[in-house]
């Protein structure tokens, strides 16, 4: 019979100790709404020293002024419109043939030009005598084949169009120049980047409402800024409460995993003990069998007298089977033993009482 020790009790103890603590955190079911709403009616805009609490201040890129001086503003040339009317043609949008002159052919006044035909007959006939095949001399002059007599063509330089592109502004209409500054809209004041600015507060609804009203001229600018302050510091809050819950939440996640490794830590623990003392007590009933076995080989060289014997063997506390089955074994091979065995075999059957039992003993 093995007993516990105190130091195994003292452990027992610990162990169930842990192990409760670990199962009761294991089992912690508070539960983190991170999305939850956040009540942010009591909170007010904190007083901010950039801008004196007016939630406005002199827009950075424009020192206040309002003005940009490499804005896109409408070309002064052209107004804007991109072109202006051409100055190379009339209202028709056609200039002068230069190419011919005014000529009489046939009594009647043309826009004319030589005819090139003429140069070619002149060339190929003159000088020599005229026979019937010569061909009659054509006409020195033709009507003018550029404005078809009109004494107009159409003005390169507008495509007739009598619109020119803008030579200042490239016919885009603009060009870079003073102009209203493009980060304050030209207004030269900005939110505050200290209490009236926040990464995505532009996406709220209630910006969204509240610049709308500045647009449409209800609020004024004081009341708008004053209002965003608010709102800004309200939406701070909201997210410092939803990290603070998500953090929160990781941590009593964190504390639930390593309390279920130290529950499983615990009931292993538990485990190794009972193994240890399983082993233990194999290994003391090794040692009294083993102790058993010298006794009766010592039995066998005559060390022991039979009584001897049996009071050692008592003294071990095996049970009567582990004895018999050991001297049974030990029988087989030691004469001296299977006398012994041979001889409680009978008492055990009857065969002799307890007094004749003894007296053979004694004489074995
Ligand atoms: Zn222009
Ligand atoms: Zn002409
Ligand atoms: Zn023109
Ligand atoms: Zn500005
Ligand atoms: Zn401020």
């Amino acid at each position: 019979m093995v007993r516990s020790s105190f130091p195994t009790l003292l452990f027992m103890f610990f162990a169930t100790f842990v192990f409760l603590a670990a199962d009761a955190a294991v089992k912690n079911d508070e539960v983190i709404d991170v999305d939850a709403p956040v009540d942010v009616s009591k909170v007010k805009a904190p007083d901010c020293k950039q801008c004196m609490s007016t939630g406005t201040e002199n827009c950075p890129d424009c020192k206040g002024s309002g003005v940009s001086f490499n804005v896109p503003v409408p070309c002064p040339i052209c107004d804007g419109k991109k072109t202006f009317p051409c100055t190379k043609c009339d209202k028709d949008g056609m200039v002068k043939c230069g190419k011919c002159k005014t000529r009489k052919i046939n009594g009647e006044s043309v826009r004319s030009i030589p005819n090139p035909e003429w140069k070619e007959w002149n060339d190929k006939y003159f000088g020599k005598s005229r026979d019937k095949n010569t061909p009659k001399e054509p006409e020195k002059y033709i009507k003018c084949t550029y404005c078809d007599g009109t004494g107009k063509v159409k003005c390169e330089a507008c495509g007739g169009t009598k619109k020119a592109p803008c030579s200042r502004c490239k016919g885009t209409g603009t060009v870079s120049g003073k102009g209203p500054c493009p980060a304050c809209t030209g207004a030269g004041k900005v939110a505050c980047s200290a209490c009236c600015a926040l990464d995505g507060i532009e996406e709220l609804d209630s910006i969204k409402v509240l610049d709308k009203m500045k647009k449409d001229g209800l609020v004024s600018n004081a009341e708008y800024y004053k209002k965003r302050r608010l709102i800004v510091a309200q939406e701070k809050y909201r997210r410092s409460v939803i990290e603070e819950r998500k953090k929160k939440k990781a941590e009593i996640e964190e504390n639930k995993a390593k309390a279920e490794a130290e529950k499983a830590a615990a009931e292993q623990a538990v485990a190794d003990k009972a193994a240890e003392r399983e082993e233990a007590k194999d290994a003391a009933a090794k040692a009294v069998k083993d102790k058993h076995d010298s006794l009766l080989k010592a039995f066998g060289t005559k060390i022991f007298s039979p009584m001897e014997y049996e009071d050692k063997v008592r003294a071990l506390g095996l049970s009567e089977k582990e004895v018999r089955d050991a001297e049974k074994r030990a029988a087989e091979t030691d004469p001296r033993v299977k006398q012994l065995f041979d001889l409680k075999e009978k008492f055990r059957e009857g065969r002799y009482d307890r007094a004749e039992y003894l007296e053979l003993l004694k004489n074995l």
